[in-house]
């Protein structure tokens, strides 16, 4: 009974750069999906996220357990997270989102994250924005129509209130505003991290985790790594693109 609970419990699918346990078929699945978003990510940073696990689970079985759980790290997996799968043949666009913020907490604070919060240390804007590029093509034309739109009529934030607004769902405590549009505020933080990632490339991305994950302001990130001068030249520049 043992080693057949042990057998059940190891059936995976190993990709390059994560592993997925559970039912052979989504465990197939999964595995394609989750390499992708984290190819992805390399392409976005130049930086492969760190190996982890997905024990895909049925109605939240099987539950965590400190002991077992450690048979999820065979193929060196540094973390393991439990996801309830998506059915359907259609691609799991909520999973390679999360697993977006998953592999940006874990680059920048290793497997043992500060304080629990709303994704990584990043600003809001930068956290939500790497996660929707880890979204298939369909989402992000969705995106580019609203900002479009928003940019014509004027009615998109202004940069710096982009940068300093919270998450809409934020329950950080934080003098900082609340985004008040959630489905803008997606958009928007798409928008402008696929420009940056377009326009100026993994070096300036890298440049810009390590200035905004100690706190400084997108001011003090400019000018560098062929970045614009100042905020404001590049809210000309991402404008002109996003139009
Ligand atoms: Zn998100």
């Amino acid at each position: 009974m043992g080693s057949l609970l042990l057998a059940l419990l190891l059936q995976q699918a190993a990709g390059e750069f994560m592993d997925v346990f559970g039912e052979m078929e989504a465990a197939g699945k999964a595995v394609k999906e989750a390499d992708a978003a984290a190819a992805r990510f390399k392409e976005i940073f130049g930086v492969a996220p760190l190996r982890g696990a997905i024990v895909l689970t049925t109605d939240g079985k099987p539950a965590k357990d400190r002991t077992k759980d450690l048979a999820y790290a065979k193929n060196g997996a540094k973390w393991i997270w439990r996801w309830e799968a998506k059915k359907g043949a259609e691609p799991d666009e909520t999973m390679a989102h999360e697993l977006g913020h998953l592999f940006l907490i874990f680059w920048i604070h290793g497997t043992t994250p500060p304080a629990p919060q709303y994704g990584s240390l990043l600003p809001d804007w930068l956290d939500e924005g790497v996660a929707s590029l880890l979204e298939c093509a369909a989402g992000h034309k969705g995106y580019a129509a609203e900002m479009r739109k928003r940019i014509a009529a004027e009615t998109h934030l202004p940069l710096k209130d982009l940068f300093g607004c919270l998450h809409p769902d934020s329950r950080e405590k934080s003098s900082k505003p609340k985004a008040k549009e959630r489905w803008l505020f997606y958009a928007e933080s798409w928008s402008v991290t696929a420009f940056l990632l377009e326009r100026y490339g993994a070096k300036a991305m890298r440049h810009l985790v390590a200035t905004l994950k100690e706190g400084k302001s997108m001011d003090t990130a400019m000018g560098a790594q062929g970045l614009p001068k100042s905020v404001a030249d590049l809210e000309t520049a991402w404008k002109a693109w996003a139009k």
